[in-house]
C-alpha cells in the first residue's frame, strides 16, 4: 500500500510569501496530476505559535538565516511563517484538497523545531504520523513539496528509520538552496540512507 505525503505545499512556502521558495507555486499542478494515483494522500503544516522558536524576530540582536543552539541543537532562525490559523499556514490555493486524506502538523511546540513530518527536530514528540501509515498497511511512502534539503530532508530519515520504503519525486520537490549545494547535497543524503529518489517521469 502506497501513500504519497505533501510536504508544507503552504501559503507561505511559496513564491511571495514569507519564507517563500523559488518556483514552489509550480509545483501545484504536478502535485494535483499524480494525486489519483494514490489511495491515501497525507499533507503536513508547518503550524507555529507566534512565539516560535524559529522565528528570528524572537531572539533579539538575530536575523533571518543565523543559526544558534537550541537546546544543544543547530537552530537555523526564519523570518515568521506558518503561524497557525493564518493565511500562510492554509495550504497553497489551486492545490487539490477534495483528495486529501488527512492534514498533520507540526511545529506547534513553541521551543522546538520540527523539520520532520514524523518528529520534532528533538525527537522528543512524534506527530503521530508512522503510527497512522502503518494501522492503514502503508509501506511505501512518495514523498513531494518543499523544502528539499528541510522538511522533504528529514522526513525521508526518518520514514526509513521507521521502516518504511522512501521514494522522493525530486522534480516535485523545490530547495530553498541558502548556499547552492543544498539541494544536491540532500538528495545525495536521502540515497544514502537507501531512499529511492525518482522523477515523475519514472511514477
Ligand atoms: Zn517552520
Amino acid at each position: 500500500m502506497k501513500a504519497l505525503i505533501i510536504v508544507d505545499m503552504q501559503n507561505d512556502f511559496m513564491p511571495g510569501g514569507a519564507l517563500g521558495v523559488a518556483d514552489a507555486d509550480q509545483l501545484v499542478s504536478v502535485i494535483n496530476s499524480i494525486i489519483p494515483k494514490f489511495n491515501l494522500v497525507i499533507a503536513s503544516q508547518d503550524w507555529h505559535p507566534k512565539d516560535h522558536v524559529s522565528f528570528a524576530s524572537n531572539h533579539p540582536g538575530k536575523k533571518p538565516g543565523d543559526r544558534i543552539k537550541v537546546d544543544h541543537h543547530d537552530q537555523i532562525l526564519w523570518p515568521i511563517h506558518c503561524v497557525r490559523n493564518t493565511h500562510g499556514a492554509e495550504l497553497v490555493t489551486g492545490l487539490d484538497k477534495a483528495n486529501i486524506t488527512s492534514s498533520f502538523y507540526k511545529g506547534s511546540d513553541k521551543n522546538i523545531d520540527s523539520y520532520s513530518v514524523f518528529f520534532d527536530n528533538a525527537r522528543r514528540k512524534s506527530t503521530g504520523l508512522g503510527d497512522y501509515l502503518r494501522s492503514r498497511g502503508v509501506t511505501d511512502v512518495y514523498f513531494v513539496g518543499v523544502a528539499t534539503e528541510y522538511c522533504v530532508l528529514y522526513s525521508t530519515l526518518d520514514g526509513i528509520d521507521l521502516g518504511f520504503s522512501v521514494y522522493v519525486i525530486a522534480d516535485a520537490c523545490k530547495p530553498i538552496n541558502l548556499s547552492v549545494q543544498d539541494e544536491e547535497r540532500a538528495l545525495e543524503m536521502m540515497r544514502a540512507k537507501g531512499a529511492k529518489v525518482i522523477t515523475l517521469m519514472r511514477y
